[in-house]
C-alpha cells in the first residue's frame, strides 16, 4: 500500500466525500467516508479502533463505507453508504464529551451523513450523539436489539436458497449445521424450529451459550467448532465471526447451502466465492442475507414499527432469489451477482431522476 493516494481510490471507486476531524477538547480524531448518495443520506456506525497507523484507518473506513452503499442499495433502502472510524483505544477515550464531540461534527455535515453504533460504540454512546446532532439512529428505546430482525432476514434467505436447490422452501424436514449461538444465531435456531427444522446441530465457544441452547431446545445438538464445517445437512449457517470461508474450510463444507448472519464471512470475497460456486455450493451473499439489522434502523427514520421492519426483512426472499437468477444468467458467482444487482438499482434510480419535478 506504499503508493497509496486518496484522491486516486476516490476516483476508482467513485467516492463523495472523506472528512477528517479533530475535536480540540477531548482529542476525538475521526474520518468520516461517505461513498455513494445516490438513493439517500449515507448510512454507517461508527468504529472505535486503536489503528497503528492514519493510513489503516483511512482504508478500513474507505472499504467500510463502500460496502455499506451496496448492502442498503441491495436491501431496497433509500439510504446510501458511508462510515465513521474514531482512531484510540475504546476503553480509554470514551465520555460523554467525546461522543457529543462526534454528534457536533456529524451535525456539520447537514444530515448527508447518518451514524449509528458499531464495534466499541453502543446505544448509550450514540444517546451522547443524539444531544447534538437528529442524524444518528440505533438509539435505545426506538428500534432496540436489531438481532431477531436480522435473523429473520436470515431465515427467509434460508427458505429462498432452499426453493432454488430443491423447489420448495420448506424448512420441515430440513437439516441445518449454526455456527455461533449468540444474538443472530439463536434467534435463527428458534425460528428453524418453529418451522418444524428435522435436525439442527451448533457450535459455540461462551459455555453460557451451550448451557442455554442444552436448557432451551435439547435436541438442538451441540458440536465441535472444527466439526461444524463438515456437517452433511442442507444447511451451512455461519452466525459467528467473519473470514470463517476460506481455502482451509470451504473443501470440507458438505451444505449444498451456505447462509447466515456473519459479516465478511468470505476470507477472500473473490477467490472464495468462486471456490463455492465452483464446488456447487449455493452461497446467500452475506450482505444480502444479513441487511435486517440496517432494515431495523432504516425503520427509525420514518417513525419505528417492528411489525414493518420484520415483514420488510422478509422480502430478502425475493432479493434472492433475483441475484441467483442473474448469477445464472450471467455465469458469476452469487457475490458478484449481487454487486450487480445493488449497482443497477443505483443506476436505475439515478436515470428516473434526470427530469425535473417541483414537489
Ligand atoms: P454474537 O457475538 O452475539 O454471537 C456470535 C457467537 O459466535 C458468540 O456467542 C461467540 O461465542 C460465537 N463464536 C465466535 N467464534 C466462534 C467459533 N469459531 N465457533 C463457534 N462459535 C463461535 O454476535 P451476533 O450479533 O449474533 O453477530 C454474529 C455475526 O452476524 C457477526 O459477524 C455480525 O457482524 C453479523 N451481523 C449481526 C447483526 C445483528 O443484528 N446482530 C446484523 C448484521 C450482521
Amino acid at each position: 500500500m506504499g503508493q497509496f493516494t486518496i484522491f486516486d481510490y476516490m476516483q476508482k471507486h467513485q467516492y463523495e466525500q472523506v472528512v477528517h476531524f479533530f475535536d480540540r477538547s477531548t482529542g476525538l480524531k475521526g474520518i468520516t467516508v461517505i461513498h455513494n448518495t445516490t438513493l439517500g443520506p449515507a448510512l454507517g456506525g461508527t468504529r472505535i479502533w486503536n489503528y497503528t497507523t492514519e493510513e489503516e484507518a483511512l482504508v478500513d473506513c474507505l472499504r467500510l463505507a463502500r460496502g455499506m452503499t451496496y448492502k442498503s442499495a441491495a436491501a431496497g433502502l433509500n439510504l446510501g453508504g458511508g462510515k465513521t472510524v474514531l482512531i484510540g483505544e475504546a476503553s480509554q477515550v470514551k465520555s460523554e464529551a467525546y461522543f457529543r464531540a462526534l454528534g457536533r461534527f456529524v451535525q456539520s455535515l447537514n444530515g448527508r451523513y447518518i451514524t449509528a453504533e458499531d464495534v466499541n460504540t453502543s446505544t448509550k454512546d450514540m444517546s451522547y450523539v443524539a444531544m447534538e446532532t437528529d442524524h444518528v439512529v440505533g438509539l435505545e428505546g426506538k428500534s432496540g436489539n436489531p438481532s431477531p430482525v436480522t435473523a429473520k432476514g436470515v431465515f427467509h434467505g434460508i427458505r429462498a436458497a432452499l426453493f432454488r436447490k430443491y423447489g420448495s422452501a420448506e424448512i420441515q424436514g430440513r437439516s441445518f449445521a449454526v455456527q455461533g449461538a449468540g444474538q443472530t444465531g439463536y434467534f435463527l435456531i428458534n425460528y428453524l424450529l418453529e418451522e418444524g427444522a428435522q435436525e439442527i446441530f451448533f457450535t459455540e465457544l461462551n459455555p453460557r451459550h451451550i448451557e442455554r441452547m442444552r436448557l432451551e431446545h435439547p435436541q438442538v445438538r451441540f458440536v465441535n467448532p472444527d466439526e461444524i464445517f463438515s456437517q452433511e445437512v442442507d444447511v451451512l449457517a455461519p452466525c459467528a465471526l467473519g473470514g470463517v470461508l476460506n481455502d482451509e474450510t470451504i473443501p470440507r463444507v458438505k451444505a449444498p447451502i451456505i447462509a447466515g448472519s456473519a459479516n465478511n464471512v468470505l476470507l477472500d470475497e473473490e477467490a472464495h466465492s468462486r471456490m463455492l460456486t465452483d464446488r456447487g455450493i449455493l452461497y446467500c451473499p452475506d450482505f444480502v442475507i444479513n441487511a435486517g439489522g440496517i432494515i431495523n434502523v432504516y425503520h427509525e427514520l420514518t417513525g419505528y414499527n417492528k411489525d414493518r421492519a420484520m415483514a420488510d426483512a422478509a422480502r430478502i426472499y425475493d432479493r434472492l432469489l433475483d441475484i441467483f437468477t442473474i448469477a445464472d444468467r450471467e455465469s458469476i458467482s452469487t457475490h458478484a451477482a449481487a454487486k450487480v444487482f445493488a449497482k443497477q438499482r443505483i443506476q436505475n434510480i439515478k436515470n428516473l431522476r434526470d427530469n425535473y419535478i417541483p414537489r
